[in-house]
Parts: C-alpha cells; sequence; structure tokens
C-alpha cells in the first residue's frame, strides 16, 4: 500500500491522539464502548448460544471474551496494534498491511503504530477486522453477525418513517405522476441522504431513533446543507441519462451503501425509484462481507429488510414485492468486494482493486452513501475546508460519482466561501458542526 505521499504535509491524516478532536474522542471512548457492549451481549446471550450451539460454545465464549479484555486494555492505553490471527477472507493482506504501516508510515522511528498514534482511518478499519476475527476462528460463532441485534432494532424503530417514504415512492414512480419529477429526484436523493443520520456506531451501538423521518428532513433540513449538487447532478448525469433511455441498453447505478436498518429503506427507495422511472437498467447496491462499523449492511441485512418491509404498513408491502421483482429479475443485484471493508482511500482502488475499478467504470453514476465512504474518498484528511472536492478525492474518478453524507469526522472538502463564513459566524473555533451528524454534503464527483 501506498504509505506517504506529498499530500501528508499539505494535509495531514487524521489521527487519534490529538487532544479535543473527534478521533481523539472515538478512541478513548467510542471503540471501548463498542467493545464492552460486545462483552456484555455475550454474557447476556451465553444461555441461548449454548441451547443452539451446545456447551462447546462455552469455550467459543471464554475465548473470545479475553480477546476482547485485551483489546479494551490495548486500546485505552495506547498499546501497539496486534496482528490477526487467522488467514481466512483478507486476513493474510492485513497482516501484509500491518507490517508496511509499522515500517513505513509511522512519521519517525520511535513512534509506534498505535491506537492513538496510527492513521485513524486504518485504525478504525483495523478494529473492527479484528473483531470479525476473534469470532471468525471459533468453533461455532464465525457466522455470528454481533452487530444484528441494534440493525433490527433501528430498522423496527423507524416503521412509521419507511411507510412514509415507500408512500412517497408509490406516488411519484407512476410515469404519469402528479408530483413534479425534479421535486421528485431531489426529495428522494436528500430523504436518502437524511437517513444517514441514523448511525449507530456513531452512539456506540446505543438506541439512535431518529425524530424527523427522511422525507419531511428532505425539506426542513435544507440549511443544513453545505454543498448541494442535486442540480448540477441532474443536468450533467441523471437528464442525460433518462434522454437516452431507449438509445442506451445496460445503464447502471452503484450505490455503495453505509447503513442497515432506516437507512437501507431510503436507499432501495432511491434504487426503485431510478429504475422506475428510467434512470437505469440496472442498480448494483455494495455492501459489506463481514458486520462493519457496527450498523453498515451486509448481505443478510439486505435481504432482511426487504423482507421486513411488509412490517412497516401497506405502502412498504407493495414497495417490498416490487424490491423482490427487481431483484429476481437481476435490476437490483447486491455485492460486497472485499475492497469495501480494506483501509484504503479511493484513490488508490486502481492498483488495490483494479477489477472492481474496471467494473465501475462501465456505471453511468456510482453514490456514495455515509461518513466512511466520504472519508475514504478524500483520505481521511485534514483538508482546508476550500480545497477542491477534485484535489481532495485526488485523481479518483472511475465514472461520474455522487457522495450523500452526513458529517460525521473532521474531514471535509469543497466548502463555498459563504458556507464557511457562515459557519465561521456560528461556531467559531468550534468543530462540532462537523462530526454532530446535522451538517451534511450532497457532492458531485468524476464530471
Ligand atoms: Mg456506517
Amino acid at each position: 500500500m501506498n504509505i506517504t505521499d506529498e499530500y501528508d504535509h499539505l494535509a495531514p491524516k487524521l489521527i487519534g491522539k490529538k487532544e479535543g478532536t473527534f478521533a481523539y474522542f472515538t478512541v478513548r471512548d467510542r471503540w471501548p464502548k463498542i467493545v464492552t457492549s460486545l462483552v456484555d451481549q455475550l454474557a447476556r446471550r451465553r444461555a441461548e448460544l449454548i441451547e443452539q450451539y451446545g456447551s462447546g460454545v462455552e469455550r467459543d465464549i471464554a475465548d473470545i471474551l479475553e480477546k476482547f479484555a485485551k483489546l479494551r486494555y490495548e486500546i485505552m492505553t495506547d498499546k501497539a496494534l496486534c496482528n490477526l490471527c487467522e488467514d481466512r477472507l483478507d486476513g493474510r493482506k492485513w497482516r501484509e498491511m500491518l507490517n508496511d504501516m509499522r515500517t513505513g508510515i509511522m512519521p519517525n522511528d520511535t513512534e509506534e503504530l498505535t491506537y492513538f498514534k496510527g492513521p485513524w482511518l486504518f485504525v478504525e478499519c483495523f478494529l473492527y477486522r479484528y473483531i470479525y476475527s476473534a469470532f471468525n476462528i471459533t468453533n461455532h460463532l464465525g457466522q455470528m453477525d454481533y452487530f444484528e441485534e441494534s440493525k433490527k432494532k433501528n430498522f423496527m424503530d423507524h416503521l412509521p418513517q419507511i411507510e412514509e417514504s415507500a408512500a412517497f415512492l408509490m406516488k411519484i414512480s407512476a410515469k404519469d405522476a402528479p408530483v413534479h419529477e425534479l421535486f421528485g429526484i431531489n426529495t428522494i436523493l436528500k430523504s436518502s441522504l437524511w437517513g444517514n443520520r441514523a448511525d449507530m456506531s456513531l452512539t456506540g451501538g446505543d438506541d439512535h431513533t431518529m425524530k424527523m423521518s427522511s422525507i419531511a428532513a428532505s425539506s426542513k433540513l435544507a440549511d443544513f446543507v453545505l454543498i448541494d449538487d442535486v442540480n448540477e447532478l441532474i443536468c450533467k448525469v441523471l437528464g442525460p441519462l433518462q434522454i437516452n433511455e431507449k438509445k442506451l441498453k445496460n445503464r447502471r447505478v452503484d450505490i455503495v451503501l453505509d447503513n442497515a436498518g432506516v437507512e437501507l429503506a431510503g436507499d432501495l427507495v432511491l434504487a426503485e425509484f431510478l429504475l422506475a422511472r428510467g434512470f437505469a437498467d440496472k442498480v448494483i447496491v455494495h455492501g459489506k462481507a463481514i458486520p462493519w462499523f457496527v450498523s453498515d449492511t451486509t448481505e443478510n441485512d439486505f435481504n432482511w429488510v426487504v423482507d421486513q418491509l411488509k412490517e412497516a404498513g401497506p405502502e412498504s408491502t407493495k414497495f417490498g414485492e416490487q424490491l423482490k421483482k427487481r431483484i429476481e429479475n437481476m435490476e437490483i443485484i447486491f455485492k460486497c468486494d472485499l475492497f469495501w471493508i480494506s483501509p484504503h482511500p479511493y484513490y488508490i482502488m486502481e492498483k488495490e482493486a483494479p477489477e472492481l475499478f474496471e467494473e465501475l467504470t462501465t456505471s453511468s453514476l456510482l453514490i456514495f452513501k455515509g461518513d466512511l465512504n466520504y472519508r475514504k474518498l478524500v483520505g481521511d484528511r485534514d483538508w482546508d475546508l476550500d480545497t477542491s472536492f477534485k484535489t481532495a478525492c485526488r485523481g479518483f474518478a472511475p465514472c461520474p460519482f455522487f457522495a450523500l453524507r452526513t458529517l460525521k469526522a473532521e474531514t471535509v472538502a469543497g466548502l463555498s466561501a459563504a458556507s464557511i463564513d457562515k459557519l465561521l459566524a456560528k461556531f467559531d473555533e468550534d468543530n462540532s458542526w462537523m462530526t454532530s451528524g446535522e451538517y451534511a454534503v450532497c457532492q458531485l464527483g468524476g464530471v
């Protein structure tokens, strides 16, 4: 992996050791809390797991608990990252990356690759990969999704909001819909954007129910969208795609998902809308191969949400049936390339995952959902706020791409002078707007 480059002095990578930053708070408080919640879950579900797998699972639970006690201690005392103990999946690759990082990237030889001192993006990905590996090497719990309960609860806690989105979709997806199409596109995209607020990694897995529905948020929270390229997206990408519906075959849109639950339901509304209104012939949704960043979407989450839409009401039931047909006809396809669970920024996708990159060059539009995708797009760096999005993405452009992200990390690029002035007037030196999830960007790149 490319470990140092000319951008390092221009915009340093975010790291956990800088006190007062959100990265520091994450390493100090959020990560130990996530590990503790997994320990609590295993203790609470012990009897249930023994009933399911037999008494042999007790050894597995004990092994995991021992690893997690050590992990928690090592995070809190800023110890060096250990190795992964398995070769399955991409374990070997991770060991190579850890070695590269230990020898190459740290600012000087006296610094070790530790939880606070290592690049935040790399260490955070390592943390979730290590947690997976602790379960994966056990005899019985290798396939367990230890974040499943909270993802399902998140969906169930938002049934009225999901029904509202499905009803809106049904109203506007008919070809003779009475709602103006531009209003429809804007609402659907913004609704998909604001679904990104319900992120359980932010709260360490605690309940995070959105009070305002995503549909309501799409109009009411306009002032909180710091960059809004939706009109440009319509003019440059979506409009031409629809106009050429008859001429172009295999028009493909890709959505790189973030969270399951209510956010995924909103993203599927977006996918169905693009297909129903003639913007795409197929939509590929990209999820995670393993449980990731607490609430991220796996294939099981995807299938479960499609199946459970019927719980939300009559419009959601119709929507769910429609989705099942789309999936059957291969108009909506779920994929989970291992690159999405790597710690790599996207500008090195072409080198690190050439097949995926090549595939994405055939897409008409690539939509990135959420904070982690955005961090990887801009390399998780402390950019000056007015750095252009193009510079921050460093040449990544397999096709036009569009980031829908609520801000939960201290990295953003491409803000206008007017936006920066407004933020400075309101927040002065306080950077909390970058991490509260209240502000958002809809940014177009690759055109
Ligand atoms: Mg997420």
